[in-house]
């Protein structure tokens, strides 16, 4: 019987090994915390957003890094096989706004809970405290991968035809087999193959500390810059931590480079945070943009179903109905009062200043203020507070049908160690679930 080994006890290694020990396989499963899934415990705020039911079709477009490199293991096991593993194992899910699944408990705890009774009747062998330090791994012969050997018949074919351009997809050979790994006290345990599903870098009290990067570049994979995404953003502004907590839905945001060059607009809700701003629009532009954003602006347009002149005309209507008001008072039928007094600010308006003795000067600045508020991005959060790591191991060194390296024969990857990240909305989790099922499931088989 195969003995395959997973490194990491989150989503991704929780599904590989399940996904392995259904195919048969004697599956031990190293985890160095002292319980599975420690991040999964803080996802969808604790209630683990855990797939999106929207058509798999749709999918491609919310992972921002390598989608087409996931596409073989996302068609292998979607949002509907994880929502039906989820339910056979007794953990009923519920969809919400934007088709965001959870469980109908409402508790990330039942999805780690519903993995590891799985985990338990396959006959997973879990170890807890099991730090992996290093896979080991023996020279082989060099042989070319399967794609590379479709790759050269394809371009054999083609000669026939016409001439054809040299391909210019570069050839990998596996010098190497993974025969098992090293625990950080010495002990080696021998495998078959091994999967590594470590996780990023982010929240790295959770064990997501980047030990498979280490891993996969000791043994000569190359590993993409890593950068936190998902992540909130600190502006020059400090006013914002005056707003901590407040929300505006509806928001319009422009986000331009450091030159001033739009990269990137969004709509949607804005969070004021002690450093700056967060939210959906804002999470969604540091996974597109990333590190373009330091030192850009975000261009906040809070009125974004009004145009320019309507906005004026339904200012016009509001000063000329409260005359008497103070301004610090009125613009909360506008806008909420404590971002108001930023816009009066910004507007040059005293607060204590009456709608009646505002200058058409005023009011316009009032409008450019409402329609395009300045906010300079200083830098990205860190990976304290980033939701996932943006870069891993490279997606041209593993195999997409197999999740296997092309560099180390029986070595699989699965998850956010991978050069693969999404959006916001279950994205993340699903990427998790089909890597590691696939990987779990070759992993067994090949
Ligand atoms: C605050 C927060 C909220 C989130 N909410 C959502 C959400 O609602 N929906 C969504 O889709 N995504 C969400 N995500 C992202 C999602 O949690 C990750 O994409 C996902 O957990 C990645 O799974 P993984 O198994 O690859 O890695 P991890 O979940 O990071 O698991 C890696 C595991 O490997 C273990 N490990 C690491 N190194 C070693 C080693 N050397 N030896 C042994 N074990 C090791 C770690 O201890 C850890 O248990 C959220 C992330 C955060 C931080």
């Amino acid at each position: 019987m195969k003995h395959v080994i997973v490194i990491g006890g989150g989503a991704a290694g929780m599904m590989a090994a399940i996904g392995a020990a259904r195919e048969g396989a004697r599956v031990t499963l190293l985890e160095k915390n002292e319980k599975l899934g420690k991040k999964i415990y803080i996802t969808g705020k604790g209630r683990c957003n855990l797939t999106n039911a929207c058509d798999i079709a749709e999918f491609p477009e919310k992972i921002v890094s390598n989608a087409s490199f996931a596409l073989s293991a996302l068609h292998g096991f979607d949002n509907t096989d994880t929502i039906e593993l989820f339910e056979s194992l007794g953990m009923p899910t519920k969809t919400e706004r934007g088709k965001r699944v959870f469980p109908v408990s409402d508790k990330a705890s039942d999805v780690t809970k519903a993995l590891e009774k799985e985990l338990r009747r396959l006959g997973v062998g879990i170890r807890f405290h099991a730090e992996v330090a290093q896979i080991v791994s023996e020279p082989v012969g060099t042989e070319p991968d399967e794609a590379d050997l479709a790759a050269s018949a394809a371009e054999e074919s083609a000669k026939t035809a016409k001439a054809k351009k040299p391909s210019k997809k570069k050839k990998y050979t596996a010098t190497a087999r993974a025969t098992g790994v090293q625990l950080r006290d010495g002990t080696v345990i021998p495998a078959d193959a091994v999967i590594v599903a470590t996780g990023g870098l982010s929240y790295p009290t959770t064990g997501s500390t980047g030990d498979g990067y280490r891993m996969a570049s000791r043994l000569g994979h190359s590993v993409t810059r890593l950068q936190p995404s998902l992540v909130s953003l600190t502006t020059e502004e400090t006013w914002c931590a005056d707003l901590a907590g407040l929300t505006l839905r509806n928001a319009a945001v422009t986000y331009k480079d450091r030159d001033g060059r739009k990269i990137y607009e969004d709509f949607g809700e804005i969070l004021f945070t002690h450093k700056g701003i967060s939210g959906p629009v804002v999470l969604t532009a540091t996974a597109v943009c990333g590190d373009n954003l330091a030192g850009g602006t975000a261009v906040l347009d809070v009125k974004p179903a009004l145009t320019a002149e309507q906005l004026d005309a339904r200012l016009v209507r509001d000063l000329s109905g409260g005359k008497a008001k103070q301004m610090g008072n009125l613009i909360g039928a506008l806008v909420p009062t404590a971002f108001g007094e930023v816009l009066l600010r910004a507007s040059g308006i005293p607060a204590d200043k009456t709608a009646g003795e505002v200058t058409k000067e005023e009011r316009r600045r009032l409008g450019l203020a409402c329609k395009a508020l300045e906010l300079h991005i200083k830098c990205l959060g860190g990976f304290n507070e980033a939701v996932v790591t943006k870069g891993g191991v490279s997606t041209d060194e593993i195999v997409p049908q197999t999740m296997e390296s092309r560099l180390v024969k029986g070595l699989f990857f699965a998850g956010e160690v991978i050069h693969i990240d999404a959006v916001t909305g279950g994205f993340n989790l699903q990427l998790a679930w089909s890597t590691g099922m696939l990987a779990g499931r070759k992993a067994a088989r090949e």
